[in-house]
């Protein structure tokens, strides 16, 4: 039995003209996430995309699942392609939908026809494939209010398709019709979740992440790989520079007051960040804070940091609670990675006695006390290793 993929694509409706364009990034991105599981036909309809496997023994469980990480997807829905011919309709659908129909009570069937030709309109349709599956199925009951199962006909020029649960999309806007933002990520849970809500608007990711060898280990790196690889399954390929931050760290640590080294720290980090992203043309920087979660978090604080940005910053988890993070950072799996213990350069010289509302002025004045600042700036910067997270 042949089987296509249709694919709703939601907020492209509201693209207008533009539709077309970002339709046509959506199939492109389709096309690159399907090419390890097999060739595809992708054409457009109405707001629809229906994807053809060109061999019918591709696998279509690995397909949906692949899609199901596409952004720009609102609902997926996997049809049997049924010849136009009422008896052959009612044979397939209940035969096609068993799995669904053996562990529901009830169902509904409803039918479009796009073909006016086809000889049985819309009801006539619903009753004989209803009908069908009432008697394959004597114990189910027909609710056309809240059906568990919807039996989908649909007639259209080529062809019928029979489909049945809806699966969900992951939603937002396909990648690269949002330009580019540079992420910065440690090895915890808010920031992949962080990168994870930007790329979902459609945005690519950069990302740069600090290391302080040999207070930081090297464990530490591969966790930050491995948690872009799990964004990179829905954001596409990321670019990550990981920096060289050790020089700044211990000079803030011996030329600056204890209670100002992380605020001091991440001035320093949106500086870096800001080169980064100006250099990979991002036009704006994403961190995972949240609001009040660490007296690096205060508004006082991020006040203090925000100025040194010479961009927007995008703080996406700031009126999150953690509970509320770790539901998206387990849902694209990255939970388990970002709990692993390895020291970030946050946590290695952790003031006792952070300041919780600390001053621009006072934070500039800190940050002044840095000797040579500017070289070690650069330094870090022309130390910045690249690599390409697929
Ligand atoms: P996360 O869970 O993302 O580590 P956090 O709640 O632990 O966040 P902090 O450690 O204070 O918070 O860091 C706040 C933000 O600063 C992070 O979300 C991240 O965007 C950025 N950041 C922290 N450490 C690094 C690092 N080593 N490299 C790059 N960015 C970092
Ligand atoms: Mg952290």
């Amino acid at each position: 039995m042949k089987e296509i993929i249709l694919i709703k694509d939601g907020e492209l409706a509201l693209k207008g003209l533009n539709r077309s364009s970002f339709e046509d990034i959506l199939i492109k991105n389709m096309k690159e996430k399907l090419r390890p599981v097999g060739e595809f036909r992708f054409r457009k309809a109405q707001s629809t995309v229906t994807v053809e496997p060109a061999d019918e023994d591709t696998d279509m469980d690995e397909a949906v699942e692949r899609l199901q990480k596409v952004f720009g997807i609102v609902g997926i829905s996997r049809c049997a392609v049924c010849e136009k011919d009422i008896d052959a309709i009612t044979r397939l659908a209940p035969e096609y939908l068993e799995d669904d129909l053996l562990c529901a009570r009830t169902f509904k069937v409803t039918a479009k026809r796009a073909d006016k030709k086809f000889p049985l309109n819309s009801p006539q349709i619903c009753n004989e494939v209803g009908g069908a599956i009432l008697s394959r199925f004597p114990r189910l009951k027909v609710d056309v209010h809240e059906p568990e199962v919807t039996v989908t006909v649909e007639i259209r020029d080529t062809a019928a398709y029979i489909h049945g649960r809806q699966l969900k999309g992951a939603g937002g806007m396909p990648s690269g019709t949002g330009g580019r933002v540079c992420l910065l990520i440690s090895g915890g849970i808010d920031s992949p979740v962080a990168g994870y809500m930007l790329a979902k608007r459609g945005v690519r990711l950069t990302a740069v992440h600090f290391a302080s060898p040999p207070y930081t280990s090297e464990l530490a790196e591969m966790k930050v790989h491995e948690l872009l690889g799990r964004v990179a399954e829905y954001s596409g390929r990321i670019n990550l520079f990981t920096v060289p931050f050790t020089e700044l760290q211990v000079a803030i640590k011996d030329n600056c007051p204890e209670e100002m080294f992380t605020v001091t720290m991440r001035r320093v980090m949106m500086k870096l960040a800001t080169k980064i992203a100006d250099w990979q043309g991002c036009s704006a920087l994403v961190t995972g804070e949240s609001l009040g979660q660490v007296a690096s978090q205060t508004l006082h604080a991020i006040k203090c940091t925000d100025e040194c940005a010479g961009m927007p910053v995008f703080r996406p988890c700031i009126g999150m609670d953690k509970n509320e993070i770790v539901e998206i950072s387990r849902k694209i799996d990255a939970f388990d990675i970002s709990i692993r213990p390895y020291e970030d350069c946050c946590t290695v010289f952790t003031p006792r006695h952070p300041r919780t509302r600390p001053t621009p002025e006072y934070a500039r004045e800190v940050e002044a006390m840095l000797p040579n600042e500017e070289e070690m700036l650069q330094r870090a910067f022309d130390g910045a290793k690249l690599k390409i997270i697929e």
